[in-house]
């Protein structure tokens, strides 16, 4: 019954990847298995982020009856929360009243952006290293110890519940961040375009600038003349100047993946730490950067390595012009 209103709705995970909420939650229902197991991923490890923070701050109570919901209608009688170590000692007392003698257990999460990746997650969990897994196969058919395994965001779970309870408004929470005149998190519908986002909350800039959403570091860069979209990914909207030091923005992206690629798969590992040395160096070799930033996108293993060569393609190709 829960399934066919998620599908209704078209809730849609709100993690990053925005896989459709109401197939996921069949597919682990659907799975043969012993045991199931239901995950709360609320690693929230992207920098200019911060609405799973928010959610579990203020409704911590509909985060735990989303995975209550979930485990009952998947046959799982056993949860993790997998919480950013930043925000345990802000949420561990509030969880923990509102878990109750439910068997969801609230598990910190160790440093590194990597451990968000569901199958690191996974790993994580089970005491391996923190390193992602090949997929096929997902974990919704081989998930934690190989049993079929629900993983959904914070906002995933806090709206399904929305669904249940005949709430749901399509909206979906925003951070605003950088430039802005107004930082923090916005509820506004999930259709609004990033142009409607900044108009309503007051935040359209009176400079010339240009935007990266759908995360601080891997989002995609947009400028001005290309707000007329939703902001995909975790829904946050960073405002730069257009006239920011292009070097200090590359190195910071660069320097950021270089320390948390997990160094598994050689295209990211040496990618990642090529990107950096190339940016260090006096003289900018573009063609160098760029050669680097295809290797990244097209043969890294997971979406750590792909997503690390997203701003800097947007950035060099609609705003830096000539070299510094
Ligand atoms: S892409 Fe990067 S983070 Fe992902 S497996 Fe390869 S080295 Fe690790």
């Amino acid at each position: 019954m829960i399934i066919e209103r998620l599908k209704k709705e078209g809730l849609k995970g709100r993690g990053g990847a925005a896989f459709p909420t109401g197939l996921k939650w069949e597919a682990v229902k659907n799975a043969k298995a012993d045991k199931k197991y239901v995950i709360c991923n609320a690693s929230e490890g992207e920098p200019g982020v911060l609405k799973d923070l928010f959610i579990l701050r203020k409704y911590p109570e509909e985060v735990i009856k989303g995975i209550n919901l979930a485990m009952r209608e998947i046959g799982s009688d056993s949860a993790y929360i997998f919480l950013n170590p930043k925000y345990f000692p802000k949420l561990e007392k509030k969880l923990k009243k509102a878990i109750k003698d439910l068997p969801i257990v609230l598990f910190k999460k160790p440093h590194g952006y990597i451990c968000g990746e569901e199958s690191t997650l996974l790993n994580v969990i089970e005491g391996k290293p923190k390193m992602p897994r090949l997929k096929p196969p997902f974990p919704t058919e081989k998930g934690l110890w190989d049993y079929p395994t629900l993983i959904n965001n914070v906002e995933t779970f806090y709206q399904a519940v929305q669904v249940a309870e005949g709430k749901y408004k399509a909206e979906r929470f925003y951070t605003l961040g950088g430039k802005v005149k107004k930082k923090g998190i916005a509820v506004l519908p999930e259709n609004f375009t990033v142009r409607q986002i900044l108009e309503h909350t007051g935040n359209w800039p009176n400079f010339d600038f240009f935007v990266q959403v759908g995360g601080g570091m891997s989002g995609e860069i947009l400028v001005s003349e290309e707000l007329d979209r939703p902001a995909g990914g975790a829904g946050s909207i960073i405002i730069y100047k257009k006239n920011a030091n292009p070097m200090k923005i590359m190195r910071k992206w660069a320097r950021f993946f270089m320390n948390e690629s997990c160094g598994q798969c050689v295209p990211c590992r040496e990618g990642t730490f090529r990107l950096n040395e190339a940016l260090k160096r006096k003289d900018f070799d573009r063609e160098l950067v760029e050669d680097i930033l295809f290797v990244l996108s097209e043969a890294s293993l997971c979406p750590l390595g792909k997503g690390a060569a997203v701003p800097f393609i947007g950035y060099l190709n609609k705003i830096y012009a000539k070299k510094p």
